[in-house]
């Protein structure tokens, strides 16, 4: 059985995240969707907000879990048995840091390989962090993320306003 770890943050996860795990799901016989507890990156949703909301995104493909994690990638991934890592790569932005780590990985577990997947040209310029920066100015996220991000994200926000009367 190949196994494949699609690891990131997903704070939230956005149409593009869907894209490539749409596309991992043609390639492998499981795919998991790992999320990163690592809260240097201060994410907006917590890891269950955000373990649930890739769920009900995804939850029509039947080879897709979702699991958290908290160490070291390659040490997780050896531990699940995967055969890749699986990243998406929209410009030569993404290219360079992804590089490094892709080198980086192969160094600690040498037959542990990355596969970059491109999203359709329609996503190349979406992340979580610019979907969080319109929604929380009232922007039109709708084409972005799914439903339940959409209605989440505008919960989230409102929840936060409320904190801070
Ligand atoms: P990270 O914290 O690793 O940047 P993200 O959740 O932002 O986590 O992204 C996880 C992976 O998904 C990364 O490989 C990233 O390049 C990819 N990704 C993010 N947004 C998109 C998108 N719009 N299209 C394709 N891949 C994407």
């Amino acid at each position: 059985m190949k196994i494949g770890i699609y690891p990131g943050t997903f704070d939230p996860i956005t149409n593009g995240h869907i894209d490539i795990i749409h596309r991992s799901a043609t390639l492998f016989d499981k795919v998991i969707v790992a999320v990163t507890t690592n809260p240097q990156k201060s994410p907006l949703f917590t890891i269950k907000e955000r373990m649930d909301l890739i769920q009900s995104s995804v939850h029509s493909l039947e080879n897709v879990d979702v699991e958290s994690f908290n160490e070291l990638l390659v040490n997780y991934a050896e531990k699940r048995g995967a055969a890749a890592i699986i990243r998406g790569l929209r410009a030569t932005s993404d290219f360079e840091y992804e590089f490094q780590m892709a080198l980086v990985n192969r160094k600690l577990s040498k037959n542990l390989l990355t596969v970059f997947l491109m999203p359709n040209e329609k996503y190349t310029y979406l992340n979580s962090t610019i979907v969080k920066e319109v929604a929380k100015l009232n922007g039109d996220i709708s084409c972005f993320v799914p439903k339940e991000v959409y209605i989440k994200i505008k919960e989230k926000f409102q929840e936060l306003k409320k904190g801070a009367k």
